[in-house]
């Protein structure tokens, strides 16, 4: 790994931001990751690449809590589906790349749903959220099967098995 500090930050200009460079090695390729941290503004960017680029469209079955710890290398361009809850996230500017697991996943879900079930306007909304949150854990116990599944066009994202 890779550590540069003192570096100029893209957003705030000042000297305090924080390179990492870090390489890891799986069974089908190789993964180079990097990531950008501001001290002073908190800017945060991370993403990853894929030697060789992978296939364009993988998908796993998951139907006990135990492959939910299937590891994903998911870099800032990847779409992951899970259309049995019709969950589709989608790349914006502040994506970022990094390898995680499909709990992972669903926990980062799992958090947007439980402010929008407290904080949310519209009680509508609310109850959605709550619903989707019931939903989520049937699938950390098992009840639900799903299929996750991560599109990446550029080829840097992959299951890790
Ligand atoms: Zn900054």
């Amino acid at each position: 790994m890779d550590e540069l500090k003192n570096q100029d930050c893209p957003v705030c200009h000042e000297k305090t931001a924080t390179l990492i460079e870090d390489e890891r090695s799986f069974k089908n390729f190789k993964c180079f990751l990097f990531s950008i941290t501001c001290s002073s503004c908190n800017y945060h960017k991370s993403d990853l690449e894929i030697e060789p680029p992978q296939e364009k469209k993988q998908s796993v079955n998951i139907k006990n809590p135990k492959e939910l710890k299937i590891q994903l290398a998911k870099s800032s361009e990847a779409i992951i589906k899970i259309p049995e809850i019709r969950l589709a996230i989608k790349p914006d500017v502040s994506s970022n790349g990094y390898i995680t697991t499909a709990e992972g996943i669903l926990s980062k879900y799992k958090k947007e749903l439980e402010e929008e079930r407290d904080s949310a306007e519209d009680q509508e909304d609310r109850k959605k959220a709550k619903n989707q949150l019931k939903k989520l854990w049937k699938i950390e116990l098992g009840e639900i099967p799903i299929t996750l599944t991560i599109e990446d066009s550029s080829g840097n994202s992959a299951l890790i098995t």
